[in-house]
């Protein structure tokens, strides 16, 4: 029974917040984060660094998790603004854009990076 190697697991060093959809708690890298942005503004928050009141939804069912927030009012009662404020179309496009975006195998679509020219002489 004096089973305790020394791994030095710490179940609850990861902060575990719930998702404002389906209501189950999760480790926050597992979520999204939506936020307060300017002007009263509902934004997906996705460095999760922007200041203030943030509320949740689950990262790989994000859409499902933002329509259900959005039938119980869960962002706009976590969050302490309107409904109204709340652009529910806008989460879910970034939120679908996010998803597709990190989904492995799919070819990255779009414009490739760049070459600048180094500092040219003037
Ligand atoms: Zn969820």
């Amino acid at each position: 029974m004096g089973d305790r190697g020394d791994s030095s697991e710490r179940p609850d060093r990861v902060p575990v917040r719930t998702c404002a959809g389906c209501r189950r708690r999760r480790p926050k890298g597992e979520l999204l984060r939506v936020a307060l942005g300017g002007e009263g503004t509902v934004i997906l928050d996705v460095p999760a660094r922007a200041p203030g009141r943030g509320a949740y939804v689950c990262r790989d069912t994000a859409l499902e998790c933002l329509r259900a927030a959005r039938r119980r009012r869960g962002l706009s009662r976590t969050l302490r603004v309107g409904e109204n404020v709340i652009d529910h179309e806008g989460l879910a496009d970034s939120a679908g854009a996010l998803i597709s975006q990190a989904s492995p195998g799919g070819a990255p679509s779009g414009i490739g990076p760049q070459e600048e020219p180094p500092s040219r002489p003037r």
